[in-house]
């Protein structure tokens, strides 16, 4: 009996298994079709300086609708494009239409609305061990017509600069050509910020895993004021995610982290709402607020 169940369990495994794995290869075969046909969207979200209440930057979401209508998570489809080689032109799509849509929206703004305005975009550590990345970068620039000064690629934490030496050599000359690095997800795994202590990092973004609990976790607390102070030793800015409540928002303030995204201030926005939301910044409850708090004395 023992070696029938034994027998049953494993038949059931092997079909769960292979509707895994075509379900799997479904996926992977819309996603090639939807490359193909740039079938892709991007949202904006705003990232707002704590200390001045202006907009001082957007992060590019990538968004995908399968055939089913169905919305995938970027966290789901990031990590297959990687698998199945193909992140480097999912990363040039990306690139190459979030930079025109910033250039546009440059064009029709007033300039002290875009005064250090800048853009990051996710990377994957893949796209930086592409040896062509860089001259990629720069087609794209003139393509564009995007200022470089206002890109920072934002890669994740995993990324361990002591690995990888032609990932590394493009992190060099990314900050020779004048294009921001940022430390993306910063404590959600154990790295310590010494790893990145001799590379040309601007910014160092916290988790959200990690912000969701400052206002309820004490040892949460501590740990975020320190990552604070150590990013500024090593003179980077400071970014916190997934900025929810007020709670959150002003215990950041008052331990001096620079700016904050979530959705307190706003949800990933379209093109046209994030123009809009730059020429009117006040439309925003968040900001508002803020701006009420910073100008009084
Ligand atoms: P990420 O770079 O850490 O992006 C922030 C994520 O937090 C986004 O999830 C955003 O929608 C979400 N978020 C923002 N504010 C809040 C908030 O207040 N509360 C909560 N609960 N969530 C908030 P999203 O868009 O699902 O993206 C997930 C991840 O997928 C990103 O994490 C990034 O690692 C990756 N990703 C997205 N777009 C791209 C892309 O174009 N290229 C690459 N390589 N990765 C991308
Ligand atoms: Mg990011
Ligand atoms: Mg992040
Ligand atoms: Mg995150």
């Amino acid at each position: 009996r023992a070696k029938n169940s034994g027998k049953g369990r494993v038949a059931v495994f092997d079909r769960s298994m292979h509707a895994d794995v075509v379900a799997r290869m479904e996926m992977e075969n819309q996603f090639r079709r939807a490359l193909d046909a740039e079938a892709f969207d991007l949202k904006y979200q705003p990232i707002v300086s704590i200390k001045n209440a202006c907009v001082q930057g957007m992060e590019v979401l990538m968004r995908w609708k399968n055939e089913h209508g169905q919305w995938v998570s970027p966290g789901d489809f990031i990590p297959m494009a990687e698998e199945i080689g193909l992140i480097d032109r999912v990363g040039e799509w990306v690139l190459e239409h979030s930079m025109t849509m910033f250039a546009e929206m440059m064009a029709r703004l007033p300039s002290d609305a875009c005064k250090g305005l800048y853009m990051g975009v996710n990377t994957s550590r893949r796209q930086l061990s592409n040896p062509h990345f860089m001259q990629r970068l720069e087609n794209i620039f003139a393509k564009t017509g995007f200022e470089r000064s206002r890109l920072r690629l934002e890669i994740n934490e995993s990324y361990d600069p002591r690995h990888g030496d032609q990932a590394l050599h493009t992190m060099l000359e990314l900050h020779e050509a004048g294009v921001g690095l940022q430390i993306d997800d910063f404590g959600k795994r154990q790295t310590s910020l010494s790893c990145f202590k001799d590379y040309p990092i601007e910014a160092v973004k916290i988790d959200r895993n990690f912000i969701a609990s400052i206002a309820t976790d004490h040892s949460h607390a501590v740990i975020t004021q320190a990552i604070v102070q150590l990013a500024h030793h090593l003179s980077a800015e400071i970014v916190a995610e997934g900025v929810e409540s007020k709670a959150q928002l002003d215990l950041l303030r008052s331990w001096g982290c620079d700016s904050a995204q979530g959705y307190y201030f706003s949800q990933p926005l379209t093109g046209e709402r994030m123009f809009q939301l730059l020429a009117d910044p006040m439309q925003c409850d968040g900001i508002r607020q803020l701006r009420q708090k910073t100008h009084t004395p």
